[in-house]
């Protein structure tokens, strides 16, 4: 048994004495909170966090924390982890056997934290939870479309992001990359309407299919029509879907 906090300990502890493959010298675990709603899932640590054996403290940490701070989001409100735990010698990509032989870790995370959404940053960890999940891998050129939108797998929700990292390279793409950051405050909590929205009782009915609640009452709501409207205090149809859509099968 014990407790939340003395679990992750424990797994902390297992983490870090790894020698499941070469990698495995200073192997750092995940922080944050235990309790989160959202795990940021990096590639792995670099040099700085190696030493400190603290999560994003070296430059792309001085990049996230200007993300989150433009989204409103406290590194005390999400939990923080790598897919692969040890510092990869010259910041080289991770190899196929290193992701296989550490990525058991990182499912032992999500199943003690629990998350109501994974943040996979960059390439790597985007890619490792597509395949895991049974999601199509877009070709290279066209991978960075699946950044900024919100995944529902039938079992898990999914939003990637680019890497903190990329605009170390290309820091036009500040604004582009926020805008995507922005989104992790609204997913922070649910829709305020939930408890009174005709959907979430058509649901319970059984007659509205689980990906509208997921995706939008406790996903992106910001995106919502009907948040919209009701925000705006406009009259809208009791079967107005999330998307604006309606359906004349609910009544
Ligand atoms: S359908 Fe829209 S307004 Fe209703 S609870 Fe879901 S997100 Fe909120």
């Amino acid at each position: 048994m014990g407790s939340k906090f003395e679990k992750f300990m424990e797994l902390c502890n297992a983490i870090k004495a790894c020698n499941r493959c070469k990698l495995g010298v200073t192997a750092l675990c995940g922080e944050g909170n235990l309790d989160a709603r959202l795990m940021l899932i990096a590639q792995s640590p670099g040099r700085l966090e190696n030493l400190q054996q603290r999560m994003f403290v070296g430059p792309s940490g001085k990049v996230l924390d200007r993300l989150l701070e433009k989204a409103g989001v406290d590194r005390g409100e999400i939990y923080m982890t790598n897919l692969v735990k040890c510092h990869l010698p010259h910041n080289r990509r991770p190899k196929q056997r290193e992701i296989e032989a550490c990525s058991d870790w990182l499912e032992e995370e999500i199943a003690l934290i629990r998350p109501e959404i994974l943040v996979p940053l960059g390439y790597f960890a985007t890619k490792y939870l597509f395949e895991k999940n049974g999601l199509k891998i877009p070709e290279k050129r066209d991978f960075h479309l699946v950044y900024g939108k919100l995944i529902w797998t039938g079992k898990v929700k999914i939003y990637p992001l680019p890497h903190p990292a990329s605009l170390l390279y290309n820091p036009q793409l500040e604004e582009e990359v926020a805008r995507h950051y922005r989104k992790l405050s609204v997913f922070k909590r649910e829709c305020k309407w939930r408890r009174v929205c005709p959907m979430m009782r058509y649901y319970e009915e059984g007659k509205l299919d689980r990906r509208w609640i997921e995706l939008f009452c406790k996903g992106d709501w910001e995106s919502c029509k009907r948040y919209q409207l009701e925000e705006r205090g406009i009259w809208h149809p009791d079967n107005m879907l999330p998307d604006g859509s309606i359906d004349e099968s609910l009544d």
